[in-house]
Parts: structure tokens; sequence; C-alpha cells
């Protein structure tokens, strides 16, 4: 291990919530969750507002409106969260050729490989320095963690949040980490804490003690050995600029199509224990359970499934994955079965939601198919042309009062606050019917005003799907006049 704090790890505050309050004035300082807003969704993100209530990202939608009713729900906006994300990774690849982003608000940099820094004071200033750079370029806060390795840097930056740097001293880290949880450590999910836990293991510093052998005993050779030397500090790994795995997947091509309804079920119950042992060996967990399936024709589908929190129990996956094939149809025979795990817990534990969906959608776009494309359909919230839908949060245009975002809709009719990223008040509120002719939906404006000169813009579309009703923040009228 390195002897300066130079991997710099960039977490962005509660980056979905944060780039919705800084586009619509009127959310600022109030309760924002974002997030899939059907019956099954998931929080993605909360505003540290809302985290006050008890919401975290991951939670329930359910559970979450309960905890904070007058909180203001919306859809996820991927094309500009993936602006903003553009504009801070081209700030962190000014630092270094080595950055690897972990999701689209997250980045590992080796400061020492760019020169940017090379002891703690230097490290210091590129950290402070760039914390404003961002906060220029995106009106945006992003906390900072400074240490010398990547487990420790990225606890420095939770350690940092909200809008914080935190650097982690090298000769330090062990007296630090030894009372934190078994939890903290990459690569401890929620069956391998459990696993500890009933082992009498529940601190950094008791899998220190517990010893080498008794941590391969409990969780096999390769977990066991990574496991216990991340509890002495030992963290060899290096910032790699492109990321290999995102997910964590396996599949088998039959030589002759499998027709047998009930042995296609078999398979998939083998892919997923051989997908879980992958994963485990790798000491990751992950929350999107992704089934693949080719049929004798070659229309090749997808189907996921995104749990409540990260898993690395083979029984949830392979549940996961039975349910996901109830949906495939398999008549006229099965050429290919794969079963994946994804939005790994390893190295993300906020937008897991949201990540998961933005690369399934993009799988889906290449391999296509009918079945595929609807799918990237609500995982995208695109808006079906039969049917006129307005989903919080989402952007849109009216004739007559310019651009808003939709705060509500039901029984035919759809509420717009008109305001922009630049209004200094919150916009008015107005309802249309749902088919008003002077109302479209539009892209999403820039959070800062562009300088002349440089391109970009926004693109990108609304968001993911599910019902668009919205507990405005200060209690418009939601659903009717
Ligand atoms: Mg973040």
């Amino acid at each position: 291990m390195r002897n300066a704090p130079t991997i710099l790890h960039l977490d962005m505050d509660a980056f979905y919530a944060s780039v919705e309050q800084a586009s619509k004035p009127s959310l600022r300082g109030k309760a924002v969750i974002v997030g899939g807003l059907g019956p099954r969704g998931v929080v993605a993100t909360a505003s540290y507002e809302a985290r006050v209530f008890g919401v975290h990202s991951a939670m329930p939608m359910a559970q979450a409106r309960r905890l904070a009713p007058n909180a203001a729900y919306l859809v996820p906006r991927f094309g500009i969260y993936r602006d903003i994300s553009e504009q801070v990774m081209a700030l962190l690849r000014e630092l270094s050729p080595l950055v690897e982003p972990l999701s689209l608000d997250e980045a590992f940099v080796d400061l020492e490989a760019g020169g940017a820094a090379w002891d703690d004071s230097s490290a210091r200033l590129v950290g402070a320095k760039l914390r404003g750079d961002i906060r220029a370029a995106t009106g945006l806060a992003g906390s900072v963690g400074l240490a010398a390795s990547k487990m420790l840097a990225k606890i420095a930056s939770e350690q940092a949040k909200p809008d914080g740097l935190v650097l982690i001293e090298p000769g330090t880290e062990r007296a630090m980490l030894g009372p934190m949880s078994v939890r903290t450590l990459p690569g401890v999910g929620p069956a391998t804490g459990d696993h500890l836990r009933r082992a009498g293991i529940h601190t950094v510093e008791e899998i220190a003690e517990a010893g080498e052998d008794e941590l391969v005993r409990l969780l096999g050779k390769a977990h066991g050995h990574a496991l216990y030397a991340m509890a002495l500090a030992h963290d060899e790994r290096p910032v790699v600029a492109e990321r290999e795995t995102k997910s964590v997947s396996v599949e088998d091509t039959y030589d002759v199509d499998i027709h047998d309804r009930v042995r296609v079920g078999l398979e998939v119950q083998r892919l997923a224990d051989r997908c879980v042992r992958r994963l485990r060996g790798a000491g990751l967990s992950g929350r999107t359970i992704v089934l693949k399936v080719r049929r004798y024709d070659f229309s090749t589908l997808t189907r996921s499934e995104t749990l409540r929190g990260p898993t690395d129990d083979p029984a949830v996956v392979r549940e996961a994955a039975a349910r996901l094939l109830e949906s495939v149809d398999t008549t006229g025979g099965v050429r290919l079965l794969g079963v994946g795990v994804s939005g790994l817990a390893d190295y993300t534990q906020e937008d897991l939601f949201a990540q998961a969906a933005g690369e399934l959608g993009e799988q889906q776009a290449v391999e296509g198919g009918e079945d595929g494309a609807d799918a990237v359909a609500v995982a995208r919230g695109e808006e079906t042309p039969s049917e006129r839908k307005w989903l919080a949060g989402q952007d849109v245009r009216h004739a007559e009062y310019g651009h808003g975002w939709v705060q509500g809709s039901g029984l035919g009719r759809v509420t717009v606050r008109f305001e922009t990223p630049g209004s200094t008040e919150p916009g008015r509120v107005r309802t249309f019917r749902v088919e008003d002719p002077g109302l479209e939906a539009v892209e999403p404006l820039p959070l800062v005003e562009e300088r002349p000169g440089r391109g970009g813009g926004s693109r990108g579309a609304a968001g993911s799907g599910g019902s668009a009703t919205s507990g405005a923040p200060d209690g418009a009228v939601v659903g009717g006049v």
C-alpha cells in the first residue's frame, strides 16, 4: 500500500435528489424522493431533508410514502443525470488518466498516477479545488475522501458527507476501522454480514482477532482471505480506468434446443447457483437479478427484477430467476439461458436502482426483440403513443406559460409548476386536462447557464415508469381541480 493519501473517492451528495432540487427551485430545502413510483418501486435517492424521516435508498416506495407523506415524489430523469455525470467525470480526468467510475455519481481517481498529488497537503488541496470546480460547473455538492487505498478512500468520503472532505492519514487506518461494523468492508453483503454475526463477529476488529484461518473456514478461501486482508486495512486494488465487471453472470448454450418447461426451470436454478458462487467468490452482492433467454428463432429476451436490498443468497437469486422465467414463453424451444446479478454492492450503495435500470435498458436496446423493446420503455419511462402519461418530475412546456415540470396527475388532470433552474422563487402551479394541446414534453434545462463556446446541452428521456401521483410539498391540489 502506498504511504500517501493519493487515492481520491468522489461521491456526489444525494445526487438525483440534488439535481431535482437544483432544477426545481420550489423543492430546495424540501424532502424530495426520486425512484420508481409504481407499486413495486424503490427509492433511488432521498434528499437529506427526506432522510430525516428515515427514508433511504433501496427502501420500498410504499414505506417511504408512509414515513414522509408530504415529500415530493419524482421519477428519475436519467438524461440530465448522465449529462451532469459527464461534466463531473471530465473534471476528474483532468486530474489523472486513472479514473474509475463506479456509478453515475461516484468514482475513484489515482492522483499519484496523474502527478496531481504526492503527499497529505497536495492531496488535500486537489480535493478542495475539485469540490469547488464541481460546484462551479454543476451547482452541486460532492464529497471527497482521500486515503492510501480504495477501500479507505470510500470510507472517508462516506464520513465526509454531506458537502465535505475527509483525509485518512496513513498509519491511522487500523485504529479507525477497528470499531466499525463488518458491513463497512467491501464485499460484506447482508448474507455475509449475517453469517459473520452468527459467528459472533460484529466489528472489523473482531475479524482481525478471529484470524485468517477462521475467516476462511467461515466464508471459503477467496472471500475469507480477501476479507481478512481488508480488516487489516490491506487493500492493494489498483484504480483501473475501465471497469470490467459491471455484473456477474453465467450462461449456457445448448446443443439441442430445450423444449421441456421443467428442464428449462432446472437449468435456470443451476445457473442461478453458479452465478451466486461466482458472485461470492468475488466478494460481491447485488440487487438486480437478470434472466436471459434465447429462443429457437434466436430472439433474445432479458427480464430483470430489482430486489429491495443487495443479496448473495442462492435461494433468493433462484427464486427471483424462477419468477422471471414465469413471464417468458419458451414454447418452441430454448437455445441459451443466462442468469446474472448486477447493481453490485461492493462499489455502489446509492443509485443502484437507476444504474441497473440504465444498464439493462442499453442491453435490451442492443439485443432488440419485441419484448425487449417494451421493457426498455418501462425502464426509461418513454411515452407510449397510445396513452398520454404525465410522470411526476418530468419536464414540460406550455404554449402560454413556458417551461415547467409535472407535479402530479390523475383523474384526467395534470398539475404543472412553472419554474426553471434559474428562477429565484418557487413558480406558479396550474392544472390542465391531460390532453391539453398546449402542453408538451420537453428536454430538461441545464442547471448552470452554459457559457458561450461550450457545447453540449441536455438529452434523454423522462425517467422510470409508474403511476404519477405526487405528494406536493406545499399541499397543491394533485389530480383534480
Ligand atoms: Mg452519491
